[in-house]
């Protein structure tokens, strides 16, 4: 049976059809590592599943102390390729922030608690799988646990004016239905959350989108299976990594057609 198709795989997709394919060939289509600054925030951010409000701790300062843990540990997860100097320059600038981003939040807090980190997500029958930042279990301190889940995403760049971009709304999709599937239950909601802007935002999936999504799906296996996109008229082509190859094809395949 192959691999399924992986949502980050539809996302690379939407960015450019034919990243997918160059990616399966084994080439590096994304040379942005994140920032160390992006690296804490998203650590501090995923935290937020383990505050307890009954503790009696404020949230700023649970989220000083997980950003003084990630900065400790970071290393360790992503050993030489963080420089320590850049590193400690990233905590000063993400715990600038902070008291910003916990009072924006505190209001807010139940959209983001009880719920689960890193999930793994994979259905062999709809042949996707990925693995989404955090479910959100809504309902759980009514004793109503499971009954409605809610994939969120963070996301460290900026935030469109409304809304959310139609990329991530497609994502969320592709973990709604992979949630729908594991759990039996219907997922028609997502978040995403903008810990540097200090907001979450939440969006409704739709139908149109899940069928988009399985669209995309059946795209990214043919390509994987080696079938050559056309290159896009708009595509992200400045900078892009595999540009001289993606000419080189654009040039051999207008020979033959
Ligand atoms: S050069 Fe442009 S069309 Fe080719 S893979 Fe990169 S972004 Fe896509």
């Amino acid at each position: 049976m192959a691999e399924p198709v992986r949502i980050s795989e539809i996302s690379l997709y939407l960015r450019c059809p034919r990243l997918v394919y160059f990616q399966a060939m084994g080439r590096k289509v994304w040379p942005e590592a994140a920032s160390p600054s992006n690296l804490l925030m998203r650590e501090v951010t995923l935290s937020l599943s383990e505050f307890e409000p009954e503790w009696g701790l404020d949230l700023e300062a649970f989220l000083r102390e997980s950003l003084d843990r990630a900065r400790l540990e970071l290393p360790t997860i992503f050993r030489d390729e963080i420089n320590p100097a850049d590193l400690l320059a990233a905590a000063e600038a993400v715990g600038e922030v902070l008291g910003d981003f916990a009072s924006r939040l505190s209001p807010n807090l139940d959209h983001l608690i009880p719920s689960e980190v890193e999930v793994d997500l994979r259905s062999d029958r709809l042949g996707l799988s990925g693995r989404v930042d955090r479910v959100v279990s809504r309902g759980e301190r009514d004793g109503r646990r499971g009954e409605d889940l809610i994939p969120s995403m963070i996301k460290t760049d900026r935030p469109p004016e409304t809304g959310v971009w139609r990329s991530d709304r497609l994502r969320l999709t592709g973990y709604a239905i992979l949630l729908e599937d594991r759990m039996s239950t219907r997922v028609d909601r997502g978040l995403v959350e903008y810990p540097w802007a200090g907001e979450v935002r939440e969006v409704e999936l739709r139908s149109s989108d899940r069928r988009r999504v399985l669209r995309i799906r059946d795209r990214v296996r043919a390509i994987n299976g080696g079938k050559l996109p056309d290159r896009p008229r708009d595509g992200p082509c400045t900078g892009c990594p595999v540009l001289d190859s993606c000419e080189t094809r654009a040039t051999l395949a207008s020979k033959f057609f």
